[in-house]
């Protein structure tokens, strides 16, 4: 994971609180691709200190689920604590748990399928 020492000197100048995050249908799609890519990219065998074309699809998909939560398009849209970095904003962290909560929700309600779910 790369991406992170590259952008690490850019500071959000604003923060939304998770509890008034919306989450669309739109946003959890993006967000489990970012999943997927992210599951891959563990396959990949790149290092995560060289940029590799997963984490440069993720970025590309970060930049618009930033955008729907009202975020700037560099910053982090979440951050999932088990990458354990170590200049993490705990917004980040909350946006993943609010992510996740959500997706699990949608999942329940049988009402929202991933684009490639037929
Ligand atoms: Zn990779």
């Amino acid at each position: 994971m790369g991406m992170r020492g590259r952008l690490s000197n850019v500071t959000a100048t604003r923060q939304l609180p998770p509890d008034e995050l919306v989450i669309t249908d739109e946003a959890l799609v993006i967000y489990a691709r970012m999943r997927e890519l992210e599951r891959e990219c563990g396959r990949c065998g790149c290092s995560g200190e060289e940029s590799c074309s997963h984490w440069e699809r993720w970025w590309a998909q970060n930049k618009r689920l930033a955008a729907m939560l009202g975020l700037f398009f560099w910053e982090f849209a979440y951050v999932d604590p088990r990458w354990e970095w170590p200049r993490t904003r705990p917004g980040e962290v909350e946006r993943f748990h609010a992510l996740e909560a959500a997706a699990a929700q949608a999942k329940r309600s049988k009402r929202f399928k991933y684009k490639w779910q037929k």
